[in-house]
């Protein structure tokens, strides 16, 4: 209680600035590890139109932490969501193909877990603009939360949605209106929100004495296998591997039913939870902790994490270097939230990357990179200017990007900056 006291004393929600983590964000454990620090980053969302000069903008240090004591790898720092997300930020879906695939593979995996009759409820936490809860809608009612305003377009697309943060306010809501979830879903939100406590209280509230939680996150063993340093930001608090998640749920009396790796975002873990004893638990847990023991968290596995991050930031250096060294011309394909961490933390300035390519429509166009003055433009200019190289800012779709843009026309080659920084044609 006094711990829980303290914590919401110390909220970086609403108080406008940023909370230093001093105790670790899940079991209080107070002598965390420095994993890595990537310097000082500018917000991701926080995009000045072409054109402004400088001005002063914030910047919020990056440390990487580890907690030996529930295996937690988490930041170092949370900043309230009202700077992440400004309001100046029109919230998109960033629903790609490969995550619409993705929850269509949840929806058929989920019913052959849980027997769901049309009565039962499915809420989804981060509903974003509905399309997970689509996957349920004809057969079941769903309920939407979402704190964004494209809430709005899943209400028009017929998805009940809660536009709110998910809170005891909005739970007890959604309790009157439509009684207790049978399936609770968080994909991609579980690393994001700060006060986890009092977010898995709100969720077992709301859960049925025979419900599932489903919870999507990028998996630390995917970051740390192919050094996905670019994942990092002030939006992902913490990154779960399946025995911190493990002792986060037990904390509550949840259990772990099953374990499946997926690919969204470069290596996601999907965990189905439920209270103890109340559903078998499949080998995939067993195994999938096995071999987390046997990748082992440890100091030496980090020491060896931050030297393999800093060979590979100085081997694209290099590499960047002989091709402007011959006067060729980059250009960067994409602006989501780790090109920003990536530009950054590497160095890439304006005069290593002419621009920064986006899709027509993406209100990123017409704005520079965080913390460069590096403009993102339309994608179209590639196929014009045709510069010599293409830099993959989201190289962990490379294999779906590449074929794609030479179709359009790209005749250069392609940079793909991790994990080992190379060039492919
Ligand atoms: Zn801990």
């Amino acid at each position: 209680m006094d711990r829980q006291m303290k914590g919401k004393m110390n909220l970086a929600m609403g108080s406008g600035g940023s909370i230093v983590v001093e105790q670790c964000q899940v079991c209080g454990f107070p002598r965390l590890e420095e994993v890595l620090f990537l310097g000082y980053l500018p917000p991701v969302n926080k995009m000045v139109s072409v054109g402004t000069p400088p001005c002063e903008q914030p910047s919020y240090p990056a440390l990487l932490l580890y907690c030996p004591q529930c295996r937690l790898v988490q930041l170092g720092l949370i900043v309230d969501p009202c700077i992440l997300f400004p309001p100046e930020y029109p919230y998109t879906s960033g629903t790609t193909k490969i995550l619409r695939e993705n929850f269509v593979d949840l929806y058929r995996e989920c019913v052959t877990i849980v027997k769901l009759g049309p009565d039962d409820l499915i809420v989804d936490i981060g509903s974003n603009d509905g399309t997970l809860l689509s996957n349920f809608a004809s057969q079941h009612r769903v309920q939407g939360i979402t704190p964004e305003k494209i809430g709005e377009l899943a209400i028009q697309k017929g998805i009940p949605t809660l536009v709110s943060y998910f809170n005891r306010e909005a739970v007890n809501k959604i309790i009157s209106e439509k009684g207790q979830a049978k399936v609770i879903t968080a994909t991609n939100v579980f690393a994001h929100m700060e006060d986890i406590h009092e977010i898995v209280n709100c969720i077992m509230d709301l859960l049925k004495p025979e419900g599932i939680f489903i919870s999507e996150s990028h998996y630390v063993v995917s970051l740390i296998e192919t050094l996905q340093y670019d994942t990092i930001y002030h939006e992902h608090l913490r990154y779960y591997s399946v025995s911190s998640l493990k002792y986060l749920l037990e904390m509550h009396g949840l259990e772990i039913i099953h374990v499946k790796r997926i690919p969204t975002h470069g290596g996601s873990i999907r965990v189905y939870a439920a209270r103890k004893g109340v559903y078998p638990v499949r080998d995939t847990v067993r195994n999938i902790l096995r071999d987390e023991e046997k990748f082992g968290f440890d100091r030496e596995k980090f020491r060896s994490f931050k030297e393999k991050v800093i060979l590979s930031k100085l081997a694209l250096h290099s590499l960047l270097l002989e091709i402007k060294k011959q006067k060729g011309r980059i250009y960067g394909i994409g602006a989501p939230s780790r090109a920003s961490t990536l530009i950054n933390y590497v160095g890439i300035d304006d005069g290593i990357l002419d621009y920064v390519l986006e899709v027509k429509g993406s209100y990123k166009i017409g704005k520079y990179v965080p913390g460069t003055l590096i403009p993102v433009v339309d994608e179209e200019i590639l196929f014009r200017d045709q510069p010599q190289y293409a830099l993959l800012l989201s190289w962990h779709i490379a294999e779906d990007l590449i074929p794609k843009l030479k179709q359009k026309g790209f005749k250069g080659k392609f940079i793909i900056p991790l994990p080992s920084p190379h060039v492919e044609s």
